[in-house]
């Protein structure tokens, strides 16, 4: 399998450095494929720019790492919306659909002022957007999913977990071990590694030092079989209308 980390961010977003500086620390830390994978708004009229700079960043870099484009869109609403144009979607190679905020049904839960309502209700509507955004036709890799309960105090045991990986094998997207966020013992990545659904290490980092600090999680787990995704193809055959 590749050595590769496909989820990171670059001064088009809230990153410290340069898609260049990025795609060269993967290059020199030995890495075979990267991704550059900014946040968008739907509002984001940068987006074709930042394509066409990570277009010409493939050619300059060709033969020493492939290049991937991508964006990480946050989950809007119960219907599983994310916060990234459909325009967006033939422009990049991969969309990241995430929890930034758990949504209700006006706006979203604040850890603060909705300190009193129930933890039952506010799983009962992650599980209805993280539902819908598996039908997302938009979203490719659900990154870091189970990361926003934790800060409402919501222990991953009080998850239908094995529903939800259930969900994920039928959807098809990839399941991203998100190295900021996961350990490999979470038993949402265990199952669905024995399900077989595709699964990708990534590291989020938001500067060169992140990800030469992120490398050793990304490059162990990677050694030890987590890293699941033939990317060259399945890039290939999203493409392939169905
Ligand atoms: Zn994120
Ligand atoms: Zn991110």
């Amino acid at each position: 399998m590749m050595l590769m980390d496909l989820h990171t961010h670059s001064n088009y977003s809230d990153g410290k450095n340069t898609p260049e500086e990025m795609i060269q620390t993967a290059f020199e830390l030995g890495y075979e494929a990267v991704a550059i994978t900014d946040h968008v708004w739907r509002t984001s009229a940068w987006v074709p720019d930042y394509a066409e700079h990570l277009k010409q960043l493939k050619t300059q870099f060709s033969g020493l790492i492939r290049v991937y484009s991508g964006i990480e869109a946050k989950v809007l609403t119960l219907d599983g919306d994310i916060d990234a144009d459909a325009s967006f979607r033939p422009l990049v190679d991969l969309v990241l659909g995430s929890f930034h905020r758990i949504p209700k049904p006006k706006g979203f839960y604040s850890k603060t002022k909705d300190a009193h309502i129930s933890r039952t209700e506010i799983v009962e509507h992650w599980l209805v957007s993280f539902r819908r955004m598996l039908d997302n036709p938009l979203v490719d890799i659900i990154a870091h999913p189970l990361s926003e309960l934790k800060g409402f105090g919501i222990q991953h045991s009080q998850l239908p977990i094995k529903e939800l990986v259930d969900l994920i094998v039928v959807s098809g997207k990839i399941l991203e071990i998100n190295v900021r966020y996961n350990s490999v013992d979470d038993q949402i990545i265990q199952m669905a590694a024995e399900q077989g659904v595709p699964i990708l290490v990534s590291s989020d980092s938001h500067s060169v030092i992140d990800m030469v600090n992120n490398s050793v999680l990304v490059k162990d787990l990677s050694n030890r079989g987590f890293q699941r995704v033939d990317i060259e193809r399945y890039i290939r055959n999203k493409n392939i209308p169905k």
